[in-house]
């Protein structure tokens, strides 16, 4: 999948700053994202990805600074009006519904015509491969299926922009693995944006195309896997992505 330099940037924050209260949370972040890009926030527990990726979805209003999506100021938009699809590490399925109607589920709410929403419905399962569950309850189904459920109602809705908060981190280890390769898969079919949050390094050097590495709401360094570890811009940098010293 290549890289479409000629369209808007999926994403670009410019000074953003977030306080709460007296406690400055982010400070004077710049991003610029292009399209296609997987954009991986990584950092220790505390630093403010969540908080930023709060802030970039609107669920957070930002103290300070500029954001745009697909081109487009969102600063003061709400949620609903920025064009993004959040997937979170717990994400509640609906109990008495079905898998497909899990995933379909925001289409009906936006009243999307029925036969339009089942094949979306199918081409999201079929891309997730669980388009064999799709009658079943999400009590029948296994952590690893019912993340991939949880990221179908994402995809589904074709959003600008794809936040991801740890989404793999309530997963054991051996079905992690598993599924960053299905994450990296999907973004190289669907040529999605993506911005994903993680404090695992090893996590963040599989999937990202950039790293953004964050200190106690400081940017320390934003490149390529391979720009990060080889060149560190710092110790805490070299120390926190196990760069050779
Ligand atoms: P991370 O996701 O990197 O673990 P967070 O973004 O959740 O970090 O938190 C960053 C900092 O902001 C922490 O010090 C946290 O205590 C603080 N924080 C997060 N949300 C709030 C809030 N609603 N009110 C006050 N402080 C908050
Ligand atoms: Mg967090």
């Amino acid at each position: 999948m290549a890289l479409d330099a000629a369209a808007p940037a999926a994403l670009s924050a410019k000074s953003l700053t977030k306080s709460y209260g007296t406690l400055q949370v982010l400070h004077d972040i710049d991003l610029e994202m292009a399209k296609g890009e997987f954009l991986v926030l990584v950092g220790p527990s505390g630093c403010g990805k969540s908080t930023l990726l709060n802030c970039i979805a609107g669920l957070e209003e930002i103290t300070r600074g500029t954001l745009t999506i697909g081109g487009r100021d969102v600063t003061h938009e709400p949620p609903k009006d920025r064009d993004i699809a959040m997937v979170f590490q717990s994400y509640a399925l609906y109990p008495t519904m079905s898998v497909g109607e899990n995933i379909g589920f925001g289409m009906k709410i936006r009243r999307v015509p029925k036969a339009q929403a089942r094949e979306k419905i199918e081409e999201v399962a079929k891309l997730l491969q669980i388009d064999h569950l799709l009658d079943r309850k999400p009590s029948q189904l296994s952590g690893g299926q019912r993340q991939r459920v949880a990221m179908g109602r994402a995809l589904v809705r074709d959003p600008k922009l794809f936040l991801f908060d740890e989404p793999l981190s309530n997963l054991d280890a051996k079905l992690r693995v598993e599924m960053r390769a299905e994450i990296k898969r999907l973004h190289r079919t669907t040529g999605a944006s993506i911005v994903y949050v993680t404090h695992d390094q090893i996590e963040a050097m599989t999937l990202a195309s950039r790293i953004v590495v964050l200190k106690d709401g400081f940017v320390q360094q934003i490149g390529t896997p391979q720009e990060i570890y080889e060149q560190p811009a710092n110790t805490f940098v070299a120390d926190f992505m196990g760069s050779p010293p």
